[in-house]
């Protein structure tokens, strides 16, 4: 017996109860069953569309009871199974990794996007930041190079550009080359009163893995700079999750910990992988007609199980692709290439690297894949391993590179580096 819930039953067709944004909501096309408390019948503020994920409620064997808080304070237990609503009608999945992570609302809408490749030099870090028509701005950061390189260029990039504030910072896998700034970031301490720290104002996450004696350390001292800033543990980051960063800029998780939507069944699919790599988590950004992916060091090779060509429906054809792993001819293959279709392809690369990135075979699968296409790099990329001779020199050195649009049909590029310096203006290819 319940005497203190009252349980609320909502089975009128076509009646949605859901919150201001379309990643953490309510929604069922057939019925609704929320027991909550207090009461709260929430009006009708929000029309699904193909593509959103939904909560389906109602007798399936699918169904488990679940705590959901959602994002306007109401909270209680709901019998829900996850789904993605497709042309006029919503689709079942088994699968049982809900989106519930329950995430602040977004609060204002974006009229800019910049996306940043800080050149970390070997390593990787990817900022996204949403601009308001008020001058709000809020970023999310995806990787910190290794040790040092959060101090060295992530600190001082940040200052540079004035984002103080992180809604969301992840590491994209365990490796140090990723996750090894990102303590520093959080930790930087302001000489003076008026110097710049970076707050932590959302969550950060990590990728569903083990952590290996080797990655342990940097992986450690993130998750304790993280608690020593927050208060807060680091989360779990899997697919399908949305982050609300701000109103108007979609930002799903499409792969991690092994596990990616799949297209052809609506659902998650665990790969059970075991390379650290392959648990990378991958971000798909669509602003307006302006879409972007970026999945830390993602492979595309058998001992990852290809998991880059098993994403590659869901995210569909692309503008620009932080190309995975540095340019690793482990990634960035041809059935991958041939359903994304960047026409701008941005490549993490150090001169400090010593595993022979970026690979020649990796910019020949760009070039086949599109004879127009971009490709900038943040350095030129290892010049004096035993791999040299498989390098290519192809990418334009452009070191810091920011991609920046309204979401209309244009969207800009801008580097700073020996072969590319200045701003280049690109047309979506659906314009
Ligand atoms: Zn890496």
């Amino acid at each position: 017996m319940l005497p203190q819930r009252v349980f609320l039953l909502i089975a009128f067709i076509l009646f949605f109860v859901q919150t201001s944004y379309a990643d953490i909501f309510v929604i069922s096309r057939k019925s609704v069953n929320v027991r909550s408390e207090p009461t709260t019948r929430s009006s009708t503020i929000h029309k699904a569309q193909k593509g959103d994920w939904f909560l389906h409620l109602g007798n399936s064997p699918d169904n488990k009871w679940r705590n959901v808080e959602l994002p306007d304070g109401r909270s209680g237990w709901i019998y829900y199974t996850l789904g993605r609503i497709e042309d006029d009608n919503y689709l079942n999945t088994s699968n049982d990794t809900p989106p519930d992570i329950i995430l602040t609302p977004p609060e204002f809408d974006i009229v800019r996007l910049e996306v940043h490749v800080i050149n970390v030099r070997q390593g990787d870090s990817t900022l996204i930041v949403a601009y308001g028509n008020d001058n709000q701005k809020v970023g999310l950061l995806f990787d910190a190079g290794k040790q040092r390189r959060g101090d060295e260029f992530g600190v001082p990039y940040l200052k540079s550009i004035g984002i103080p504030e992180i809604k969301y910072i992840i590491s994209s896998h365990h490796d140090s080359d990723h996750t090894g700034g990102l303590d520093e970031v959080l930790t930087y301490d302001p000489q003076d009163p008026n110097d710049f720290q970076v707050k932590l104002i959302g969550k950060a996450f990590v990728t569903k893995a083990e952590v290996k004696s080797s990655q342990k350390k940097q992986y450690d001292q993130y998750v304790t700079a993280v608690v020593k800033q927050t208060g807060e543990a680091v989360s779990i980051l899997s697919p399908p999750a949305m982050l609300p960063l701000a109103r108007g800029i979609t930002i799903q998780t499409v792969t991690g910990g092994g596990a990616y939507l799949d297209k052809d069944t609506n659902s998650v699919v665990d790969l059970g992988v075991t390379d650290a790599n392959a648990k990378s988590i991958g971000l798909l950004i669509t602003y307006g007609k302006f879409t972007f992916f970026v999945a830390g060091d993602l492979g595309g090779i058998s001992k990852h199980k290809y998991i880059e060509n098993k994403i590659a429906p869901f995210i569909g054809n692309i503008d620009v692709l932080r190309v995975s792993h540095h340019g690793s001819h482990t990634s960035t293959d041809e059935p991958f290439l041939s359903v994304v279709k960047p026409e701008v392809a941005l490549i993490s690369t150090g001169s400090d690297n010593n595993y022979g990135h970026p690979r020649k075979s990796v910019i020949e699968h760009l070039k086949s894949s599109n004879p127009n296409i971009k490709i900038y790099q943040t350095e030129e990329g290892d010049q004096t391993s035993q791999y040299k001779d498989l390098v290519s020199t192809e990418g334009l050195v452009a070191n810091n590179i920011v991609v920046s649009t309204d979401g209309g049909c244009l969207y800009s590029i801008e580097g700073s580096g020996v072969e590319f310096t200045g701003k280049v203006e690109m047309q979506n290819d659906d314009c």
